[in-house]
């Protein structure tokens, strides 16, 4: 079973801002509304999330930390398929497979928190009570402690640190409405109090942004685009600001990137990595979500509709900024 879930966690857990990923999207799942992230050494060291939201009944706890394709799995075939369905339901078993692992939760029903520890996989004990406020602490240190070969591909902590930012980046512009505290090696590093869209792309995208964003709004049928862009004379966008969201999520895909590329360079001529935050909204029945959870790619039923929509959409933001 350990074993098991180490490979799973080869899938879903790659590195420390995986392990941020699926618990911020645990913290906002069980409704927070206020999230501190604390990192040590990028998070190969520690990761810890504290939330507000509604914990975990003292009764289930033990469930949240339970591989639940166990008994599916007899072949290797069988393995396979739950890997390719990206362990739905796992992400906390996987991640206290490779990690010395503990959650400290309280419910608004309980008088103090309990707490569980996992070892690379081995549940120490039966919860104990602990202190706490209402919601859940996930606390993962050492991560791949006990599988050396995974431990060797961490980079540097900086590089892991880069990566759990942005990976936090693309959660906090996709919820403005949680505040996000964000501590690493005991030195707050960010605070991004609870805020409008505009506040907290301001917040994230910073002072060149700020004063050089249009803001886009464009609707057309099933299709609803909001967000802003950067105005044509600002052109020092790194690849990496160009935050897209479908549904609410965050995605990379060659189709809106496409779009925002050759709008830019159709109306400017020039300027063609632009700073953006785009929200699309989309009859779900129109887009696959891929069914991997660490994946962030989509596929759109109507790749060309959907190009031209958010073609237009910055086409017609940049044509109303010139004049
Ligand atoms: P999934 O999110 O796909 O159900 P996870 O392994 O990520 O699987 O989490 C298992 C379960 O533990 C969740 O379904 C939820 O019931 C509970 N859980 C995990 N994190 C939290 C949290 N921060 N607050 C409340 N419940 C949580
Ligand atoms: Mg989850």
């Amino acid at each position: 079973d350990t074993l098991i879930s180490q490979i799973a966690a080869g899938e879903v857990v790659e590195r420390p801002a995986s392990v941020v990923k699926e618990v911020l999207e645990n913290a906002i799942d069980a409704g927070a509304q206020a999230i501190t992230i604390r990192l040590e050494e990028g998070g190969c060291q520690r990761i810890s999330i504290q939330d507000d939201g509604s914990g975990i009944a003292h009764t289930e706890l033990h469930l949240a930390i339970q591989r639940h394709a166990t008994s599916k799995i007899t072949s290797l075939a069988d393995l396979e398929s739950v890997i390719s369905l990206g362990f739905r339901g796992e992400a906390l078993a996987s991640i206290a497979s490779v990690s010395r692992f503990s959650i400290t939760t309280r419910t608004s029903e309980d008088d103090h928190a309990w707490q569980i520890q996992v070892n690379g996989g081995q549940t120490m004990g039966d919860a104990v009570p602990s202190s706490g406020p209402i919601g859940t602490t996930v606390d993962v240190q050492d991560l791949y402690f006990n599988t050396p070969a995974r431990r060797k591909f961490l980079k540097s902590s900086a590089t892991e640190l880069g990566h759990c930012l942005e990976l936090i980046r693309r959660i906090a512009l996709s919820r403005p409405d949680i505040g996000f505290a964000i501590w690493h090696n005991g030195k707050v590093i960010e605070r991004w109090a609870s805020c409008n869209i505009e506040q907290r792309v301001d917040a994230i995208l910073g002072q060149e942004f700020q004063s050089s964003k249009i803001a886009l709004e464009h609707i057309s049928g099933p299709l609803t685009v909001r967000g802003f862009i950067s105005k044509p004379t600002s052109s020092r966008a790194r690849a990496d600001q160009q935050y897209s969201f479908v549904n609410g999520r965050f995605v990379r895909d060659k189709v809106i990137q496409h779009a925002i590329r050759s709008a830019y360079q159709d109306v400017l001529h020039g300027d063609r990595q632009p700073m953006v935050v785009l929200s699309l909204e989309i009859d779900p029945q129109l887009v696959d979500v891929n069914v991997h959870p660490a994946k962030t790619e989509v596929r759109f039923r109507e790749g060309g509709a959907v190009h031209q929509f958010i073609y237009k959409a910055i086409q017609h933001a940049l044509g109303t900024a010139a004049g």
